[in-house]
């Protein structure tokens, strides 16, 4: 199956390097979409199935943490698995996600190597799907 994913972050950048890396590490990637806030993340999901969400916390109009509450109330989304991938890596900030039932946490920046150790653990479990086993280096 390939695997589709919604990448939402403020920052072009990031959601670049982490396209990139997504790029790097899984064969079959299928659609990438991208969202800069949670509100466009929430309409984004409302047009579009998805089979995994990475999300910054810090964002303008709706942030990680709102989006991931709406997500997890929303039936139809609240199984796709969440990566958070952010600055913030306090314990608090890490019980709360971990409450909440995200499934991996990335502190920014991250080399290639850390995201793609998180999907294959995440994809292997989920949707029985293997990630390339080639080393990606880091960028
Ligand atoms: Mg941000």
């Amino acid at each position: 199956m390939s695997i589709d994913i919604l990448i939402v972050d403020d920052s072009i950048t990031i959601r670049a390097m982490t396209k990139k890396a997504l790029a790097l590490s899984i064969s079959d990637l299928g659609q990438v979409y991208e969202a800069e806030n949670g509100i466009l993340a929430l309409a984004r999901l409302a047009e579009k199935k998805v089979d995994l969400i990475i999300t910054d916390l810090n964002m303008p109009r709706m942030d990680g943490l709102q989006l991931i509450e709406k997500i997890k109330r929303q039936p139809n989304l609240a199984d796709i698995p969440i990566i958070v991938v952010s600055t913030d890596g306090s314990t608090e900030r890490l019980s709360e996600l971990e409450h909440q039932g995200i499934r991996g946490y990335l502190r920014k920046p991250f080399r290639p190597e850390q995201l793609k150790e998180i999907l294959s653990e995440i994809l292997e479990t989920t949707y029985d799907h293997q990630t390339h086993n080639t080393d990606v280096g880091d960028f």
